[in-house]
């Protein structure tokens, strides 16, 4: 049958709120119109991000590859002259790193596309379409393979990044930096890993006014850089009538943007249904390890990431109590007869790990224990790849897979600092439990801490006031724009 749905009986709306439109082919993209099945938004998207997107629609269609268009822009960035601003202008976005700052650099492009009347267009050589479906109705959001530009050219210290010409003085000594003289045909902004402070310019709203001036704009991110947006004056009006409830930006966007292809889809459908449907509860552990004990082995086993596990599920009441003593196990075996007797509840515990050694674990201290008020907890890892491989499409698939099980998850547990959490979280429309990272292999005491919304943070976010020209904490400039819980420097929306 068609009808994937663990509750067939329940109406849900395919749409998402009209998030997304009829019309495609659901052969060819399964998860498009299926996700609702799935998944519970706790918000519903404005009237007039509706209409804002299906506007963006319009332009896609009307300036992208194929069209004339497209073409004249192409030609002209490629002659290496200026061009000239017309109705279709270009955000080109290059895309790497791991998935879940994809997904997030993505959805800030996008935004950023929106906010400035430009289309998106991104990288074609990352293997997007084999994880992705298309979001735009009839075109395409895959830059052609005729692109005039090689994106691996693209760096800090390229020539045309904004910092750099702001730097070289590109657009002459002017503080208003008016386009005398020879412009250049597209500008390079590069908001990646440790970027620049003239590169951060593009954050200050004169700077923005600057920008509109070019056709092409070409963005090498790996951030969520969308906190920063929601700090320049001139974006606020359209962000607070997109955006009412101000941290659903990830949530409604990338349910917007990111339809997994279908064999991705068939393996998070499939799992759902052999392992977590049945479940009385889902509780999903997103289980990342920065920390290294020698080059071999990145993921641990470290028994304190372990506890710090156990003790965030049992203090955060998320799972029934373990004895955390070893040996306990014969004086299981009794109760556990007694418990098999009574009713037979389960919660489905999702970890997703690098390592299998934690879900092993977890699942070793429940099975050595009585059930208490006679549930069950049972654990399921779909993989564990042992280290990362961001170039390998199986990999990525995998990966992909697991970010959207776990947002299939009725509460998440994720861990701080990781770009694959936020994803999973911003989805599912839940405010995690993130465990804080430990030092020294020390658990930080609370092991973990409730999220304060389910935004991802922007952990390179700027510190510089444009206004008043010095560094400021811009955690305090306006009240749904704080400081992160798991990165202190970083900004998140509330
Ligand atoms: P971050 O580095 O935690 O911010 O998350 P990213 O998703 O950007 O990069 C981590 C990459 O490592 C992922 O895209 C995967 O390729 C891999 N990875 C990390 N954790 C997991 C996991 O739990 N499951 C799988 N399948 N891959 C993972």
């Amino acid at each position: 049958s068609d009808d994937l749905s663990p509750s067939p009986q329940i109406a849900y709306d395919r749409l998402l709120g009209g998030l997304l439109v009829e019309g495609f082919d659901e052969k060819s993209c399964r998860s498009r119109y299926q996700f609702a099945h799935y998944q519970n938004s706790p918000s519903i998207p404005s009237p007039y991000l509706i209409e804002r997107l299906r506007k963006q629609e319009a332009l896609q269609k009307k300036c992208g590859p194929g069209t004339k268009a497209y073409k004249e822009a192409s030609k002209q960035l490629k002659s290496g002259q200026s061009v000239n601003v017309t109705d279709c202008n270009y955000l080109f976005l290059i895309i790497h790193a791991g998935l879940g700052n994809r997904m997030l650099e993505i959805t800030s492009a996008f935004l950023y596309a929106l906010l400035t009347n430009r289309i998106l267009l991104v990288d074609r050589y990352k293997e997007i379409a084999d994880l992705f479906c298309e979001p735009f109705p009839g075109t395409s959001w895959l830059v052609p393979s005729d692109f005039p530009l090689n994106n691996d050219e693209f760096s800090q210290s390229s020539p045309e990044s904004y910092g750099n010409m702001l730097q070289n003085k590109v657009f002459g000594e002017n503080t208003d930096r008016s386009l005398a003289g020879n412009r250049p045909p597209y500008v390079y902004l590069h908001l990646d890993g440790i970027y620049g402070f003239h590169d951060k310019l593009f954050f200050c709203e004169d700077d923005q006014q600057f920008l509109q001036g070019f056709s092409w704009l070409i963005m090498r991110t790996d951030m969520y850089f969308v906190p920063s947006l929601f700090l320049i004056p001139a974006f606020q009006d359209e962000l607070s009538r997109l955006f009412p409830e101000k941290d659903t930006v990830f949530h409604h966007l990338a349910r917007y943007l990111f339809h997994p292809t279908n064999n991705v889809w068939y393996s998070v459908t499939k799992y759902f249904r052999s392992y977590l449907a049945k479940a009385e509860k889902r509780v999903g552990i997103q289980i990342r390890i920065y920390e290294t004990k020698g080059i071999l082995q990145r993921n641990g086993p470290f028994p304190h990431i372990l506890n710090q596990i156990l003790s965030c599920a049992q203090n955060e009441k998320l799972l029934p109590e373990v004895s955390m003593a070893e040996g306990a196990a014969a004086e299981t075996q009794n109760n556990q007869t007694a418990a098999g007797t009574q009713n037979n509840r389960t919660i489905a515990v999702l970890t997703t790990s690098l390592s299998p050694w934690y879900s092993d674990e977890i699942q070793k201290k429940y099975d050595e224990q009585p059930a208490v008020d006679g549930i069950t907890v049972k654990v399921f890892q779909p993989s564990h790849e042992e280290y990362q491989r961001s170039r390998n499409k199986k990999h990525n698939m995998k990966a992909l897979a697991e970010i959207y099980l776990l947002s299939m998850s009725d509460v998440l547990i994720t861990s701080g600092f990781s770009t694959f959490g936020y994803a999973a979280q911003g989805l599912a429309g839940l405010k995690p439990w993130i465990m804080f990272r430990s030092e020294n292999h020390v658990i930080p005491d609370p092991p973990c801490g409730r999220a304060m919304s389910i935004e991802p943070c922007f952990h390179q976010a700027p510190s510089y006031d444009c206004k008043a020209k010095k560094d400021a904490d811009l955690g305090k400039v306006v009240p749904y724009v704080r400081h992160c819980e798991d990165v202190s420097w970083g900004l998140k929306i509330v």
